[in-house]
């Protein structure tokens, strides 16, 4: 069996990512619109008609701005909790409501031979999940909006053969830019984002050998660059003296744009 990962948009204007075999895939949030998510799709030889389904990480718009087009057009079955089911669905929105899916939390549920668990985070929206996927023998895990890595979230990502982990902002950027104090205060809060320093902080604790990729994920357009990310990364392992194996992989996905595919399986 085939696996790839694909990175459409990531970021604070739109997160979509792809995860499919030769058979069929799956799309984790729709921050993008449906069109670009076609287009890019399209690029990489993947129709809208092998997707199997959309899961949902939480109601902020840089996370569902494509949902409602996908359910009403395409007629995608959308996957999140009840209480983020609440926090999307208003009377105004056309959310088909033939495609809601409503999911648990820890526990496993299965999508197109996809084996899934969504698990909270903590985020400053009504609920906010990630997901962890088993596909053939690659364990994914997923966690794009978190304020800090709690003790739930830690086992989900010291399982994952590939990690896409935020690493939102660069601190000394954030504090000397120029958004107001609430909003960096909100940001760098425990229900906010993670910095590049924590998650490096964090991804130096727990390498291991079956982490085959890691994608630095969700940069800040104001408060981040891609070179930033990786030189938090690279400096905090170069202090522990990590030495990372050849067939271990760190991205940076991009912003707005997608990123080239990555092989899980080939
Ligand atoms: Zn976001
Ligand atoms: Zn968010």
């Amino acid at each position: 069996m085939r696996l790839n990962f694909y990175s459409l948009s990531s970021g604070s204007s739109g997160n979509c990512y792809y995860l499919g075999n030769e058979f069929h895939g799956i799309l984790i949030d729709a921050g993008i619109s449906a069109t670009s998510i076609r287009k890019f799709l399209k690029n990489i030889d993947v129709s809208m008609r092998t997707i199997m389904g959309v899961l949902i990480t939480h109601n902020h718009i840089d996370h569902i701005r494509g949902l409602e087009v996908l359910t009403r057009k395409e007629s995608l079955p959308a996957f999140t909790t009840d209480k983020i089911w609440k926090s999307i669905l208003s009377p105004k929105n056309k959310i088909s409501r033939d495609c809601i899916r409503e999911i648990p939390v820890q526990q496993k549920f299965k999508i197109a031979g996809f084996d899934i668990e969504a698990f909270p985070v903590c985020h400053d929206a009504p609920e906010t999940i990630g997901f962890h996927i088993c596909a053939g023998e690659k364990k994914i895990t997923i966690a794009t909006d978190l304020g800090h890595i709690c003790q739930t979230v830690a086992p989900y990502i010291k399982a994952a053969n590939m990690l896409v982990i935020e690493s939102n902002y660069d601190e000394e950027m954030l504090i000397n830019g120029r958004y107001p104090p609430f909003l960096k205060a909100r940001i760098q809060s425990d229900n906010g984002h993670l910095g590049n320093r924590q998650t490096s902080a964090f991804l130096a604790d727990i390498i291991n050998d079956n982490i085959s990729h890691i994608c630095l994920a969700h940069l800040s357009k104001n408060n981040n660059t891609p070179e930033k990310a990786l030189q938090a990364l690279q400096q905090i392992f170069s202090e522990k003296g990590i030495i990372l194996n050849p067939h271990q992989q760190i991205s940076i996905l991009n912003r707005n744009i997608p990123t080239d595919i990555l092989r899980l399986i080939e």
